[in-house]
């Protein structure tokens, strides 16, 4: 079994950044034992040409990691909750076929309930070992503004302090990335334990990603 990379994803990144290389390298990464457990790495993908190699992409929405779905299908966000985002991104009024979809890890973290898969969060250091894979990204697609959906993706670039309690759906920036603007995780909506929460959190995602339209309309 290959040993596990000391710099996490860096020495996998291949140095052609393009979409169909780095898709294609991810597969290969050893940056940290996530991909020992998981069917396959899952890349981002805009909905509209997955192989084009420097899209035009007006948001680059980042989740937290793939799902049972997702890993099995090697897509982003074609479970449950991409389908909630895309009835959102389609009320907000926003052109899915410019909204690259992406993870802060590429891998499927999970633990065993009986016969199930479930969700495992990812740790900081499984974050970290990650990040040169979602730098690669940035770089590549360029986007007008990122999205990061739920507080993995938004305290990978925003730092450990911020709360998307707090701070949901306020422009924010920082050097060296294009702005950026967090919000709730559409499967954070999935788990709500009552209708008056799904209500509450589908709205507030809604008013985000009208706000994320807006900028981009300026
Ligand atoms: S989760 Fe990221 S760093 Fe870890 S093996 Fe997968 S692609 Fe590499």
């Amino acid at each position: 079994m290959p040993a596990i990379a000391k710099e996490g994803a860096t020495p996998f990144v291949p140095e052609d950044l393009t979409l169909p290389v780095l898709r294609e390298a991810v597969q290969n990464c050893r940056g940290c034992d996530l991909y020992q457990n998981a069917t396959q790495a899952v890349f981002g993908e805009l909905e509209t040409g997955a192989s084009l190699k420097r899209p035009k992409v007006a948001i680059m929405m980042i989740g937290e990691q793939p799902g049972n779905q997702e890993d099995k299908e090697g897509r982003p966000f074609v479970g449950p909750a991409g389908k909630l985002l895309d009835k959102c991104l389609q009320e907000a009024e926003i052109d899915r076929r410019k909204v690259y979809v992406t993870n802060t890890v590429k891998h499927f973290k999970w633990e065993p309930r009986g016969r199930l898969r479930i969700h495992k969060k990812p740790s900081m250091k499984e974050v970290h070992a990650c990040r040169p894979w979602l730098e690669a990204e940035l770089e590549v697609v360029r986007p007008a503004l990122v999205v990061c959906l739920g507080a993995v993706a938004a305290q990978s670039l925003l730092g450990s302090g911020f709360k998307i309690t707090q701070s949901h759906g306020k422009l924010q920036h920082r050097e060296g990335f294009p702005p950026i603007i967090a919000t709730i995780h559409p499967s954070a909506i999935l788990r709500a334990r009552t209708s008056e929460d799904r209500d509450r959190d589908t709205n507030v995602l809604l008013d985000d990603l009208r706000h994320a339209n807006t900028f981009l309309a300026r």
